[in-house]
This record gives C-alpha cells, sequence and structure tokens, in this order.
C-alpha cells in the first residue's frame, strides 16, 4: 500500500490537483478483509487528508459500528482522491485518471468483501450504469470478489427513509462475515 501511495506521489494526473489541499488516500486496515468505497473527498477530508470525517463520515464510522467493525478493523477510501471544487459531483476525466490507484488498492488489499457506497463506486467499480437505487442491495463481483452496492451515506442524511434499505444491504454483507454455525473458532 505505501508504495501504491508513493507512486501517486504528489499527484497532478488531473485537474483536481488545483484546488486541493490534501490527497485523500484511504484509512484503515491494509490488510482488511472488507473495504468502503466512496465518491471524493469533501470540504473536511480534504482538510484532514482522512477519508469520511464529516457528517456522511460520522454516519458511515456508525454503520460501522452497527456491523461489528471498528475503522481500524476495515480500509476505507474513494474513487477520485481529490476534493471536486464545491463538493461538485466528480468527472469522467477525473475519475479516469484516478481509477487505476482504487483498483491497485483493492488488488493489494484483496478483502473479502467490497462496500460501493452510491453511484459512482459501483458504476465505476462495476462498469455498469445501472442506477444505485436498482443495483443496490445485491450481491455483484469486482474481480472476483463480492461487492455490494447501497447508498452513500450522504444520501442516507438526506432520504432517512432509505436508511433501512442500506442497513439491509451492510445486514447480507455481515452475514458473509459470520461464522459457520457449529464451527469452533
Ligand atoms: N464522501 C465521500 O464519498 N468520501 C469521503 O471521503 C467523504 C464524503
Amino acid at each position: 500500500m505505501d508504495q501504491i501511495r508513493r507512486e501517486l506521489g504528489d499527484c497532478r494526473r488531473c485537474k483536481l490537483c488545483t484546488g486541493r489541499k490534501n490527497i485523500v488516500f484511504g484509512s484503515g486496515n491494509p490488510r482488511a478483509n472488507l473495504v468502503f468505497v466512496g465518491e471524493g473527498p469533501g470540504e473536511n477530508e480534504d482538510l484532514q487528508g482522512v477519508p469520511f470525517v464529516g457528517a456522511a463520515g460520522d454516519l458511515l464510522t456508525k454503520m460501522i459500528a452497527a456491523m461489528g467493525f471498528t475503522r481500524n478493523d476495515v480500509y476505507i477510501c474513494n474513487v477520485v482522491k481529490c476534493r471536486p471544487p464545491g463538493n461538485r459531483n466528480p468527472e469522467p476525466d477525473e475519475i479516469a485518471a484516478c481509477e487505476p490507484f482504487l483498483r491497485s488498492q483493492l488488488l493489494a488489499i484483496q478483502p473479502k468483501a467490497i462496500v460501493a457506497l452510491g453511484k459512482f463506486a459501483a458504476q465505476t467499480l462495476l462498469r455498469d450504469t445501472t442506477a444505485i437505487t436498482r443495483m443496490r442491495g445485491s450481491w455483484r463481483e469486482y474481480e472476483g470478489i463480492p461487492l455490494m452496492p447501497t447508498f452513500h451515506p450522504a444520501y442516507l442524511l438526506r432520504n432517512n427513509a432509505e436508511k433501512r434499505n442500506a442497513w439491509a444491504d451492510l445486514q447480507q454483507v455481515m452475514k458473509l462475515f459470520a461464522k459457520p454455525p457449529g464451527s469452533s473458532a
């Protein structure tokens, strides 16, 4: 993982470099069994250089805790590593420039499962333009790794009623990590 970060360097591969304060590479356990992939840094993340530390991050932290994990157990990163100005959506050329690093991160970690948070993570990793409202809740595969698309926590903050669906998606992920009945360890 350190090698991938070194290769990213003081990245100037896309125009987002001009407005960023910090590259937000990723945080957590580089040997995690579970990886969460978001969209891109917001203001707080840009200031701190850490993913998901604003309001959406607080909700993600709670979701991770509800699954029985801490942020240090899992790995958290984004499709684009630099903040899009004014929190606009990342543009296709920015995603294209940054995506190889996300793919390298996932290849290095080899997690047991990936949770794609929102449209940009799901559509980028799966090369599928289906709406997240239709994709969420059904297991998919990314390079042989089970991937669960679900809503982005920022969307959940605006659409409280969908939290129930997101929780159902995460419960499916938890099932994958559950001990088989009767196993001793
Ligand atoms: N939203 C994201 O998609 N990623 C972050 O790191 C923070 C908010």
